[in-house]
């Protein structure tokens, strides 16, 4: 007989199932809608199998009011926040939603804590049940407050730093390997101790550690390395969600944060590589990772140049490559380029976009930002295929890129984004760099490729740049 318990269970199946496809769905521009809908769907029928199952296993009534009531309002603030963030501000919204994964796993450890550790009846049921029960409870309660605590304190950092409302350059304690060390090791000793004799002031002290790590590991991580972070704290709030899913015997929440654990994490592995740098490393909160000196050096006089100098050189180009960066998407200019680019085409110019791995503040943030513009996907080419191409190129716009752009990663061994690949802009015949001011990008270094003889500065908001160029181009 079909009971409420199998019902909800299996729904519980279904929505894992409707997760994968809509993360199948999000591998790939043309099927990204249809797999946000699956992902909407599963939420959808997990969140109704939720309070169904709650309902069922004789919850009080205030207790289902309170369920209903905190859904309600979840959802009311989630509508209203997705509504209004620009798109600019995903990042450090999702860096929020990564802290509440955190906060949420903390609080089921701790309340796991206060029915069964610390309540004599809780204790004796499991005790009773088998005498092995009690430890697993215990190491379940114990690792999830930490993973959750982690990700809780690093993703509130992501988002300060994300929000430039703390500085993106790494903090650099003395000792801060050994200090990243010491609070694993204390975290296994505590750990071990609290499966053995459980005891308040343990829950206590690792919260405290957690939150503790968690802030530093993030601190310590530099602007140029701050991708990899973000995807990484995408990882632990799935690791921490999985926690909660096996104190709450919850089959969902064990699937969905094993799926999200490991897809952020591949995608931290994947990013690493984009940016050569050592997963390890980074995951460690940049472990291994020197203090750099602060840069002094001088890189000479820069060059200006205007909208109708610009209009005039495109104009006589053969080949134009456009390398967006965060400054487009804060100028909102990729209506414009891809205006130009479209008008570039029909002259029978070469125009194509290069886009940096980890352009802007999000993966793929351009790729949406020009799809949003309607630019053809094949004239968007990513880094590694557009490189070669730049010898060959009579004009690069370097519309609000800086850090994806800098020469320094390739040529200065002592710069913080050394070793990062880079767009090779500067190889081209003229490079056109977009922006406000002489202002360093998100990792705080200076850019030498303003200072080439091939650069020219074109200052001002990028978008109402690229419309005084429209204006001159010649028809
Ligand atoms: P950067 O952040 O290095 O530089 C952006 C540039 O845009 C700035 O130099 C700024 O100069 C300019 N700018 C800002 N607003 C405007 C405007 N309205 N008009 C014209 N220019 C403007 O950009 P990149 O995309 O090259 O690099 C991305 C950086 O962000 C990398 O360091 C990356 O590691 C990091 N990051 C990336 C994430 C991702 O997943 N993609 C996540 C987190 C961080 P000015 O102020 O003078 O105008």
């Amino acid at each position: 007989m079909l009971t409420i318990d199998s019902a909800a269970k299996s729904a519980y199946l279904v929505a894992a199932l409707l997760f994968i496809l809509a993360l199948a769905g999000l591998s790939k521009h043309e099927s990204a809608k249809l797999g946000n809908y699956f992902g909407i769907a599963g939420m959808g029928i997990a969140l109704a199998a939720t309070v169904v199952l709650a309902a069922d296993h004789d919850i009080e009534p205030s207790g289902l009011g309170l369920l209903l009531g905190a859904s309600v309002i979840g959802a009311a603030i989630g509508l209203w926040r997705a509504r209004i963030v620009e798109m600019t501000g995903m990042p450090e919204l999702i860096a929020l939603l990564h802290s509440f994964v955190g906060l949420a796993a903390v609080l089921v450890g701790w309340n796991g804590y206060l029915h069964v550790e610390a309540d004599p009846a809780g204790h004796e049921a499991l005790r009773l049940d088998s005498a092995g029960l009690l430890g697993i409870h215990s190491a379940e309660v114990f690792i999830g407050i930490f993973i959750g605590a982690v990700t809780f304190a690093g993703s509130i950092v992501a988002n300060l730093k994300l929000s430039a409302r703390i500085r993106s350059s790494p903090l650099m304690l003395p000792g801060k390997n050994l200090l990243n060390i010491g609070a694993l090791v204390g975290f296994v000793v505590l750990t071990v101790w609290f499966v053995t004799a459980p005891q308040l002031w343990q829950l206590v002290v690792v919260t405290v550690l957690a939150l503790l790590l968690g802030w530093h590991l993030v601190a310590s991580i530099g602007g140029g390395d701050m991708p990899v972070v973000v995807s990484m704290l995408n990882s632990y709030s799935g690791w921490a969600a999985a926690a909660s899913g096996f104190l709450l015997e919850n089959d969902l929440l064990i699937i969905t944060g094993a799926l999200v654990g490991s897809s952020g994490a591949y995608l931290s592995y994947i990013m690493c590589k984009a940016m050569n740098r050592s997963f390890v490393s980074v995951i460690a909160g940049g472990f291994g990772v020197e203090a750099t000196a602060a840069e002094t050096k001088d890189y000479g006089e820069h060059r200006e140049i205007n909208a109708d100098q610009v209009a005039a050189l495109l104009a006589d180009a053969d080949s134009v490559i456009v390398t967006p960066g965060y400054g487009m998407a804060v100028a909102q200019a990729q209506y414009g380029v891809a205006e130009l680019t479209r008008r570039l085409r029909e002259k029978g110019v070469n125009a194509r976009f290069g886009i940096h791995p980890v352009a802007g503040r999000l993966p793929g943030h351009m790729n949406v930002l020009l799809a949003e513009a309607r630019v053809p996907y094949d004239i968007v080419l990513e880094m590694d295929e557009i490189n070669e191409e730049f010898a060959d190129t009579s004009v690069v716009l370097v519309i609000g890129a800086n850090d994806t752009v800098n020469p320094a990663a390739s040529e200065d061994p002592a710069s913080p984004i050394a070793g990062m690949p880079v767009l090779t802009v500067w190889e081209a015949d003229n490079v056109i760099v977009f922006k406000r001011s002489m202002a360093p990008g998100y990792a705080g270094v200076q850019n030498p490729l303003f200072f080439r003889d091939n650069s020219a500065m074109l200052f001002g908001d990028a978008k109402d740049r690229i419309e005084d160029i429209l204006r001159a181009l010649p028809v």
